[in-house]
């Protein structure tokens, strides 16, 4: 999400007149876009802001400085009395106003600028692209659906730095993605906190074309509301962009398990576009820690939900988040997670040592978890996590998959990458005439987390 932030950011500047510069050593403007969700992330951003102050700032005087999203939120003014060198923070609801603010401070009509209020229709704001900025994103591109979050994890900071969910609209977020695609675009990811709640609360998408059951001459006369016939505003907005032409594939991140009903899996059944692959955040194994999570669903339900997904898409890539070290979190829930980790087998994971986030409400529960605990496990899960993704790419060994091909890779440019539709990275020799293909390669073998294939039919 921030790296779209960023990328709507950047798009309104080049439109402005700016150009993106190669290095923060010739930048006249740099802006930190930052993360509140840990707490390294922030003390990272922090960090990072005395860094360019000393460096850049004392060469350069007249060089903008700025920080940006969820910690500039939360934070406002404190930053500028903690770092003076810091001229502008703008925070979750102002994207769409940094080049105004930039002009403002740049011919001097103000000197520090602090602006984190709230924005009515502000979900509505991250909608330009730069499509020509780098190879991968004229082929793949990520579009906003919708801002903020209300599920009040006890854990998590995002509903004070990202505010109440608002959604946009159908016709809104369909024009954007038909734009793209006449640009080139070949793959759609729609983004959210939690895109299961789409128009579900606030926002210009509420009440408006969005509906919370099909539409009526679409039920049978018995009035049929089994809960297949039934389809969330997400689910309408999915069979929205599906039928976008020249539109290959559709992707989303994240759903909330809770929000996994079963009208999102007969998606996956019916709408070829939308890829085999899911990331769905589990947190943890453990009924008694999910509860004091505020998870709103419990292990079984969870398990439930894999398994449909499997049964409708056998092939599907699965992918998780989970914590460990949640206050309270005793060996036995610990071990909860791991048998959960076991039993599901994960495609990959996002493994996080809890962080204690200012306001939320697990911040002052009892029986913090310590450091070199919560460090412990966080290895113990990664070995195992690690070790069953790695049998998992090894049996891809032989196979044939489809990829669409993004660009040269970054780290080897003589190799083009591309992503197989349940989301792992192909790399193969490659060449220009590849990019924003849709191919297929048999893999030849596997590295970390990567595969290795061979063109082996072309689809031209
Ligand atoms: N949509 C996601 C969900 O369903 O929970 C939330 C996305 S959140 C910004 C990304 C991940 O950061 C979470 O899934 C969680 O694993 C992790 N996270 C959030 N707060 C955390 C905290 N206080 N400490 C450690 N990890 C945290």
């Amino acid at each position: 999400m921030n790296e779209r932030d960023s990328e709507a950011v950047a798009a309104q500047l080049v439109a402005k007149g700016y150009t993106l510069a190669p290095s923060e050593k010739n930048a006249d403007v740099i802006l930190l876009n930052t993360c509140s969700v840990r707490d390294f992330a922030e003390k990272k951003a922090i960090g990072k802001m005395q860094n360019l102050a000393a460096d850049v700032r004392k060469n350069r005087p007249e060089v903008v400085l700025g920080f940006l999203g969820c910690m500039a939120q939360s934070r406002g003014r404190e930053l500028i009395d903690k770092l003076p060198d810091v001229d502008l923070v703008l925070g979750t609801q102002k994207f769409h106003r940094a080049a105004e603010c930039l002009d403002e401070i740049i011919t001097g009509a103000r000197e520090k600028i602090v602006d984190v209020a709230e924005e009515e229709n502000s979900e509505a704001t991250i909608r330009e692209h730069l499509l020509n900025g780098s190879a991968k994103t004229s082929v793949s591109a990520f579009v906003s659906i919708m801002q903020g979050c209300n599920q009040r994890c006890t854990f998590c900071i995002v509903p004070f730095t990202r505010g109440e969910e608002r959604s946009r609209t159908i016709p809104d977020i369909v024009a954007e993605c038909r734009e793209l695609v006449s640009r080139g675009v070949k793959e759609i990811t729609l983004l959210g906190q939690i895109v299961t709640s789409y128009g579900r609360r606030g926002g210009s998408g509420r009440g408006t074309k969005v509906e919370s059951r099909a539409p009526a001459p679409l039920l049978p006369s018995t009035l049929d509301l089994r809960p297949s016939t039934i389809k969330s505003p997400f689910v309408q907005l999915l069979d929205a962009v599906h039928e976008i032409d020249g539109l290959e594939r559709i992707r989303f991140t994240s759903p909330h398990p809770k929000g996994y009903g079963d009208d999102l899996i007969d998606a996956y059944a019916r709408l070829p576009k939308l890829v085999e692959s899911a990331h769905l955040p589990v947190q943890s194994g453990s009924d008694r820690v999910l509860k004091l999570m505020h998870r709103g669903y419990a292990r079984k339900r969870f398990l439930g939900i894999i398994e449909k997904l499997r049964r409708a898409k056998p092939d599907i890539g699965i992918t998780t988040d989970i914590i460990v070290g949640f206050p309270g979190e005793t060996e036995t829930d610990f071990e909860e997670t791991l048998s959960l980790a076991r039993e599901v087998e994960f495609d990959n994971a996002y493994i996080f040592k809890y962080s204690q986030r200012r306001d939320t409400p697990a911040a002052e529960m009892p029986d913090q978890v310590p450091q070199k605990v919560r460090e412990d496990r966080n290895r113990r899960l990664l070995e195992l996590v690690n070790g069953i993704a790695a049998r998992k790419y090894d049996a891809f060994i032989g196979r044939q998959v489809q990829i669409l091909v993004e660009g040269p890779s970054r780290k080897n440019p003589a190799r083009y990458t591309g992503r197989t539709r349940c989301n792992r990275i192909v790399l193969f020799d490659g060449g220009a005439r590849h990019q924003g293909r849709l191919m297929d390669v048999k893999i030849t073998r596997t590295g970390s987390f990567t595969l290795y294939g061979d063109p082996a039919i072309m689809n031209l």
